[in-house]
């Protein structure tokens, strides 16, 4: 079952995409958690991390690639970011299409908070 991102993808769904190639696309989160909140999506349908497989390497290490170009054309590189990707429920992956989020622009505090 495709989702949003898909339509994103193939441009037929409006979203602010700063960076495509043949492997991925990157666009801009719709409800933004940071200053700057970016996600960086496969081309290709991969519902999650789950689902990744030897084949997907190439992709997977490009977008790091792209992470890192964008998050210096956003000016965020020397001032830090963080990279995020959720898996399944527990996660509250929200959408079934492998994305990593970018987030930067402002202390982000700790990745998790303590239950204790
Ligand atoms: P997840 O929780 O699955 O890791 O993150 C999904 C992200 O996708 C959320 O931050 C959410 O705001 C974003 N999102 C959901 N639907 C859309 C959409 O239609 N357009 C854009 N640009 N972002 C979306």
């Amino acid at each position: 079952m495709s989702t949003i991102f898909a339509k994103i993808i193939a441009r037929q769904a409006p979203a602010d995409i700063v960076y495509q190639d043949d492997l991925v696309t990157a666009f801009k989160d719709i409800r933004p958690l940071a200053p700057v909140h970016i996600l960086i999506v496969p081309n290709k349908e991969i519902r999650t991390v789950n689902d990744v497989t030897p084949e997907d390497e190439q992709m997977l290490g490009h977008m790091f690639v792209v992470a890192k170009q964008v998050a210096a054309e956003m000016g965020i590189a020397e001032t830090g970011y963080r990279l995020l990707v959720n898996c399944g429920g527990d996660a509250g992956q929200e959408v079934y299409h492998l994305h990593m989020h970018l987030l930067g622009g402002r202390r982000l505090g700790p990745v998790l908070a303590r239950r204790d």
